[in-house]
């Protein structure tokens, strides 16, 4: 579907997937005008495909959108877009434990020129691809990279628009975590805070059963960590969303008052953080068993193996 300044969005289709052709002077490639959302559809043991609280995505584009000098997409258009491709192409969704179709909505400045401005002619695509399970032969602990010398975002930047930038940014500290034998990098902020990893959320489980996980307008608000937040109030945890210092999380592990952390995105829902390494320490992480289950109920939910009780799933097929 198009977006002009002059008549607004327009010309929704579905074709086949191929190239796209844009002009080299098209603004997305120069100024990287450009937002994404990840979600994934699921098929039930009876066949039908489900979604996972998609307008959730629809509004986090709309803000992402906001930040970027792109048109707002009405939610239900979004909405569409699910729909309509899931109508073509729902063979595509897998059956099985933990397989997916992986969906990507995304918009970009297509205008053609060369002075820094919002382009007036935007392109919205939603395209797709089976997705199998992230971990093969069980959830494991991951080792997370804490970059000193990179940030992700700072304070009125971008972080907390899906912006690709923000992934471009990602990109190298990222290699030098798998340098260090690593898995994932986690961000601080200017003030020494922890932020997210580069495309998960981050959480504490403190002794009392409290769940603490950062807060500040330069995260990304994931959408897995609000749900499994839930899922633990619904269990009766109190959850805190603050600023953790690192000080705080590396005093919290040695002292015993924190016992799980854990790292939480669409992708993997959630996995256990095993490891902090810097280059001057490495701590290693107590695990528990709460994340795990909170993993559980949370895919449990999304495959339709437990009541939906929040009403979080949206049928896209039929
Ligand atoms: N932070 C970042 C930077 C991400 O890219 C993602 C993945 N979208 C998340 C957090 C987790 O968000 P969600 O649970 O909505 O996938």
């Amino acid at each position: 579907i198009c977006w002009s300044s002059k008549g607004g969005w327009h010309r929704p289709r579905v074709s086949p997937y191929g190239p796209i052709s844009l002009s080299p002077a098209a603004a997305v490639l120069h100024y990287g005008q450009e937002i994404f959302e990840g979600i994934k559809a699921y098929r039930h043991a009876d066949g039908s495909i489900h979604t996972f609280r998609p307008e959730e995505n629809a509004r986090r584009l709309q803000r992402s959108a906001r930040r970027m000098a792109l048109p707002e997409l009405p939610v239900e258009y979004f909405l569409q877009s699910l729909r309509e491709l899931i109508a073509v192409d729902g063979d595509w969704v897998p059956s099985g434990a933990d397989q997916s179709l992986y969906l990507r909505p995304f918009m970009f400045a297509k205008e053609a020129f060369l002075g820094v401005r919002p382009a007036e002619k935007v392109a919205y695509y939603l395209i797709a691809s089976p997705a199998g399970a992230y971990f093969k032969g069980g959830v494991t602990p991951v080792k997370i990279w804490l970059s000193e010398d990179y940030a992700r975002a700072g304070k009125g930047g971008t972080g907390a628009a899906k912006t690709g930038g923000n992934y471009a940014a990602s990109l190298l500290p990222q290699a030098e975590a798998y340098e260090k034998g690593c898995d994932q990098v986690v961000f601080l902020d200017e003030d020494g805070n922890v932020e997210e990893l580069g495309g998960m959320n981050v959480v504490f489980v403190m002794k009392d059963g409290t769940l603490v996980t950062p807060e500040s307008e330069s995260i990304l608000a994931g959408i897995t960590r609000d749900s499994i937040l839930r899922l633990a109030e619904d269990r009766g945890h109190r959850v805190e969303r603050r600023a953790v210092s690192l000080a705080e999380w590396r005093e919290g592990v040695a002292s015993g008052e924190i016992v799980e952390v854990f790292a939480c995105g669409t992708a993997a829902v959630v996995t256990p953080i095993g490891a902090l390494k810097a280059s001057g320490f490495e701590d290693a992480q107590p695990t528990g068993t709460l994340a795990l289950e909170l993993r559980q109920h949370l895919t449990d939910i999304q495959y339709g193996r437990v009541e939906d009780v929040h009403g979080w799933l949206t049928r896209l097929d039929g």
